[in-house]
């Protein structure tokens, strides 16, 4: 990993932005069909909440938060590599991952050039772009 301290700091607030940005769009997805229990959730504080929505989502209808289940969890994929030291390393070559791609799209797992490749060979509809 090529990355100094600050920008890894800023690669992190980013994560932590965009986690809770899907926070609270998961939030206001599950209050429309389950009103009742988001009481619950806003009077918890932290992992609390954090636990108490988690156990909510799993209950509610998955394909209406899927994608941002999908995300969070690419996202607390990302805070575990950079915990484990092995974050901004390209999981097909090897190589480091730019900054500027990192800080743009936290999660990713390639660089450019394999993840273009990788598109290429696995496109699917509907599956966004990195
Ligand atoms: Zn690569």
């Amino acid at each position: 990993m090529n990355l100094t301290g600050e920008q890894l700091g800023a690669i992190t607030r980013a994560i932590d932005e965009r986690y809770r940005r899907i926070m609270e769009s998961v939030r206001e997805h599950v209050a429309r069909s389950r009103g009742d229990e988001v009481a619950t959730i806003a009077g918890a504080v932290g992992d609390q909440a954090d636990q108490a929505l988690a156990d909510l989502i799993r209950d509610s209808d998955n394909a209406l938060v899927g994608r941002d289940v999908r995300e969070l969890r690419e996202l607390e994929g990302a805070r575990a590599r950079i915990a484990a030291d092995e974050y901004g390393v390209c999981v097909d070559c090897g190589q480091d991952i730019g900054f500027q791609r990192l800080l743009a799209q936290p999660t990713a797992t390639r660089c450019i050039t394999c993840q273009s490749f990788y598109e290429r060979t696995h496109a699917q509809p509907g599956e966004p772009s990195l």
